[in-house]
């Protein structure tokens, strides 16, 4: 083996017939070209070798023809069906469990317009916290203290908080920029509530944002750059993979590191 991979205790376990990717930080965001074949290069293989493959981001707004543009401006091919936003969870998540509720938003038009499409009926915006069942948090660097008084307002009247993610940054075009972890402490602070997070590590966008079975998952791999993407895999059962991160993360250990992505077709390769 090249690189820093090393036997982990996925090897004793069943073949890998499914590998989800992270996207930033793993197949976009880095300023250079990373060493070893390109991401592209390496999603061709898996998918010669008759591997299925997928694409999990925790952006708020990013559709799934957003993440088939984006990925085909990189050299890697995104068929549909293969790829959702913790955005696109969110939507599918509030159709299946809160279908009519009225929703405040803090967060994207992006957002907005995921929960739009997704729903069997017109959505019940509203923008007063005393009217609202249900706060929807997303990516929101523009936050404003009218969005934090009409949360708090919300939480008063016991409404539920979601949020896409709690992810305090992602990489992109090699410099972190802010995901919607700060936004979401200011809002869980204003509601006096804990949210629930619908994005990754929560293995509802793997089950019902990919169609997953738990049983299709024990023998899918998960791809990441960060501590998020390992226990997203822990608690689906699936294989994990830490790619080129730093050493010192939190949270679960994973199966395997790596810091060249065609290590995986060997990791995929070995379980077979
Ligand atoms: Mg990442």
């Amino acid at each position: 083996m090249r690189g820093t991979s090393t036997p982990g205790p996925r090897d004793a376990k069943g073949p890998l017939r499914r590998v989800v990717f992270d996207l930033h930080g793993v197949l976009v965001g880095h300023p250079l070209p990373l060493p070893g074949a390109p991401a592209g290069e390496v999603i061709s293989r898996l998918r010669a070798e008759g591997v299925a493959v997928a694409f999990v981001t925790n952006s708020s707004s990013s559709s799934a023809s957003d993440i088939i543009r984006m990925m085909a401006d990189v050299g890697v091919e995104v068929r549909p069906g293969e790829a959702i936003s913790a955005g696109g969870a969110m939507a599918l998540y509030l159709r299946e469990h809160h279908p009519g509720a009225r929703l405040l938003l803090v967060g994207q038009p992006g957002l907005r317009r995921l929960i739009a499409e997704a729903a069997d009926a017109p959505v019940r915006w509203v923008s007063n916290g005393d009217a609202a069942d249900v706060v929807v948090v997303g990516r929101a660097p523009g936050l404003t203290v009218r969005e934090l008084e009409e949360a708090a307002r919300a939480g008063r009247r016991g409404a539920l908080l979601l949020a896409t993610s709690e992810d305090a940054s992602f990489l992109v075009s090699g410099e972190q920029v802010p995901g919607p972890g700060k936004t979401l402490r200011q809002v869980e602070h204003a509601m006096g509530v804990s949210a629930r997070i619908i994005g990754k590590p929560d293995p509802f966008i793997l089950m019902r944002g990919l169609g997953l079975s738990p049983e299709q998952l024990r023998s899918t791999l998960v791809v990441g750059d960060s501590s998020i993407d390992v226990r997203l895999g822990v608690r689906a059962g699936a294989a994990t993979v830490l790619f080129n991160a730093p050493a010192e993360q939190d949270g679960p250990t994973p199966d395997w590191r790596i810091e060249r992505l065609e290590e995986v077709l060997e990791l995929v390769g070995r379980t077979k």
